[in-house]
């Protein structure tokens, strides 16, 4: 990779120092990029591309990041394009001058937006050609079309898109078969495909932070002038160090200028975790059995805790008084005279409008030198007449936004199980035995409001069974198992880890975790139901290609009035047919009666896992040797809706082949941590 990139001839020639970033040179690296499936050529070209912005235009390095992956800003920073289908077909329509029924119609034969976007361009030649546009420009662009709020918001959206589009080079359209060669690198095909929130390159995060690592070790070897390619090792270390400090601190926003500053080798020492900038929680491995875990941690301490069934809850703090900065989120933060604090959620989603009574009380529970802190806590429903746990289902009741704290019917109570940040310094590499002594000796419990998760040190199989069942008799899923000394036991940010494990009560004797699941389509219902969906098509994600992958059709679980709710959100979402990145059987008697945008994820419950011609999950992770075979649910359960997971959060292909390959002979949960959200 190094020769490749050492030896690429500069592709961009009209691209001149200083000048803003074109979008056309982007466009043209993505359609590189949309030509290949193989990974390290997609992050060659990615790389050659992030080195020649810094070469000539370093500042503009933080848009051309954030439109490579698809992003307008920071998850907390909660900047949702919200659009959907119609909306882009009317701004198409209205830019090129074509009627709406013939953008559907183009729309049902495509299937892809961004080439009837192409295609549009194509049948419209512009009289005049538009001042080029920028990277800057685009991005800006998107940005005010996503904060657009208030009277006639839809129509201003439209608008802005419409001036975007109008801008767009469509480039090589009309000279080339969309279908054949993807339409080229058309800016109006990119600029849909971003609105749509899919650019369908295959081009992962991960690549382009990978990338972005490569090209800054080019870049600073290749301005000490030396003449010297960069080693691999070279490589390998830059790429390394961004990916720690990117775990600890996810914010291109902090992590691009200080990199652009200091260079990359020398970016830790600037960039670390910081309250007000939410880390990817550590997730954990499922279990079907207690025997599991022990021959897991056979010659490692370990322990156990409650694995309270809430909401994932990491709570950022900075005492008015304390030395250290809060920096990063701050819209929905409370400021109080104490100090400023902020919630965010599972996805790093600013939560704390959600909770206002929380943050009302945080520092009461906060003993007197604890001046700043990141706790990685659930937040649970709370009966305060019993003084117990409420069901999960109860504190899915509460408001998502602006909550007033005298409305608030289901009190909450926070139960802390780890500590990140304490006084200053990242604590995340310590064990977790110091890591739950530092927590234990910050804080007060306060009954019904604050609390630690309870917890187990013992060893002994029968130990485990009865706190297992104490657990669930407080109204908890089961047991976390976790590592509790040494250094795998440090906190590991946006990894599921085998140094977490859960054993959840209902799935000991079944495939050990509950899935969670993308709804892709909906039969409608007989009898009773005939006025709402009866049954719903469900698929897994599989982040390699970037596709949902069908897995079940799920019809039990369902009360009518969840029923009647499910149909109400989802045929907001209806659209003329299957996503090209929707990878389904194709027999006409397995087609769902609608089709819906991937919006909504599911967890679902299942007997067993079983393979099945109809569906397609895990079709490419080998456990059907002739290819053809998917995964399938037997008996599935619809158990809740999953707010707090985007669809590319969803359970992976590969996670589903290994729950199959589990079942099929259950072994030794080896394997090193996988990156989880990404
Ligand atoms: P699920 O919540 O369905 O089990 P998940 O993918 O959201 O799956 P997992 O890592 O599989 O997350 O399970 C851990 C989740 O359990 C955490 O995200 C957290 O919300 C919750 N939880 C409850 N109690 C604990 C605890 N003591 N330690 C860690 N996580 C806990």
């Amino acid at each position: 990779q190094t020769t490749l990139m050492s030896k690429a001839k500069d592709p961009y020639p009209d691209w001149k120092p200083g000048e803003p970033v074109p979008y056309a040179a982007l466009c043209t690296t993505f359609s590189f990029i949309e030509m290949t499936t193989k990974r390290l050529i997609i992050q060659a070209h990615c790389s050659l591309f992030l080195r020649q912005v810094l070469r000539l235009t370093p500042g503009d390095m933080l848009p051309t990041v954030l439109l490579m992956i698809n992003k307008l800003a920071a998850d907390y920073a909660g900047v949702e394009l919200g659009i959907g289908e119609s909306l882009i077909m009317k701004a198409i329509g209205e830019t090129t001058g074509r009627s709406l029924p013939v953008i559907k119609q183009d729309q049902k034969e495509i299937g892809d937006l961004g080439l009837v976007a192409v295609k549009s361009r194509a049948n419209q030649p512009t009289m005049f050609k538009p001042k080029a546009l920028t990277v800057q420009a685009v991005h800006r662009g998107l940005l005010g079309i996503a904060t657009v709020s208030g009277n006639g918001a839809q129509a201003r959206k439209v608008d802005g898109i419409k001036k975007l589009l109008a801008a767009a080079d469509g480039h090589a359209a009309g000279k080339v078969d969309i279908t054949k060669d993807k339409g080229g690198p058309s800016e109006a095909k990119f600029i849909v495909r971003f609105l749509e929130g899919k650019l369908r390159l295959g081009l992962a995060e991960k690549t382009v932070l990978v990338s972005l690592g490569q090209a800054m070790v080019c870049h600073e070897i290749e301005k000490k002038g030396s003449g010297k390619v960069p080693s691999t090792e070279q490589l390998a270390k830059g790429e390394s160090i961004l990916k720690q400090v990117f775990s600890n601190l996810p914010s291109y926003d902090v992590i691009i200028p200080a990199m652009l500053d200091h260079g990359i080798f020398n970016l830790a020492e600037h960039c670390k975790l910081q309250p007000g900038i939410p880390l990817k929680p550590m997730l954990a491995k499922p279990t079907k059995a207690i025997t599991e875990v022990l021959d897991r941690f056979e010659n490692q301490t370990f322990t156990c805790e409650y694995k309270y069934d809430g909401e994932r809850a990491q709570i950022h703090y900075v005492a008015k008084d304390s030395p250290v900065q809060y920096k990063g989120a701050t819209s929905g933060a409370s400021k109080t005279s104490e100090g400023i604090a902020a919630i965010f959620s599972r996805n790093s989603e600013d939560l704390s409008k959600k909770y206002p009574d929380i943050l009302a009380k945080l520092n009461t529970w906060v003993k007197p030198d604890t001046k700043s802190f990141v706790l990685d806590c659930e937040t649970v429903g709370w009966d305060t007449v019993e003084k117990k746990v409420l069901p999960f289902q109860q504190l899915m009741t509460r408001k998502k936004k602006d909550v007033k704290i005298e409305d608030v019917k289901v009190k909450v109570t926070v139960f802390a199980f780890d500590l990140l940040f304490l006084n200053g310094e990242a604590v995340v590499e310590k064990s977790l035995r110091e890591r739950r002594e530092l927590l234990h000796g910050a804080f007060i419990p306060v009954e019904g409001e604050f609390g630690f998760a309870t917890s187990m040190n013992g060893r002994e199989i029968d130990e485990i069974q009865l706190f297992l069942d104490e657990s669930v008799k407080a109204s908890c899923e089961g047991l976390m198992v976790k590592m509790l000394d040494g250094s795998e036991s440090g906190y590991e940010p946006s990894k599921r880890s085998r140094n977490w494990l859960k054993i959840k009560k209902d799935y000991l004797s079944g495939i050990g975790d509950s899935l969670d699941l993308v709804v892709l389509g909906a039969y409608y219902g007989k009898g009773k139901r005939t006025s709402v969906y009866g049954a719903f098509l469900l698929a897994c994600h599989n982040p390699d290609t970037d596709s949902y992958e069908t897995v079940c059709n799920i019809g039990t679980g369902f009360s009518e009035a969840v029923l009647e709710e499910l149909h109400s959100q989802l045929k907001e979402i209806v659209i003329d047919r299957p996503k090209p990145f929707y990878s389904h059987s194709s027999g006409n008697q397995h087609q769902p009666d609608v089709w819906f945008e991937p919006k909504y994820v599911w967890e679902v419950k299942t007997a067993d896992l079983t393979l099945s011609p109809r569906y397609k999950a895990g079709c490419k992770q080998g456990v059907d040797p002739s290819g053809e075979k998917g995964i399938s649910l037997r008996f599935p359960r619809f158990i809740k809706v999953r707010d707090d997971k985007k669809p590319d959060m969803a359970t992976s292909s590969r996670q589903v082949a290994e729950m199959y390959r589990k079942q099929e002979s259950v072994t030794k949960n080896k394997g090193p941590a996988v990156d989880d959200d990404f």
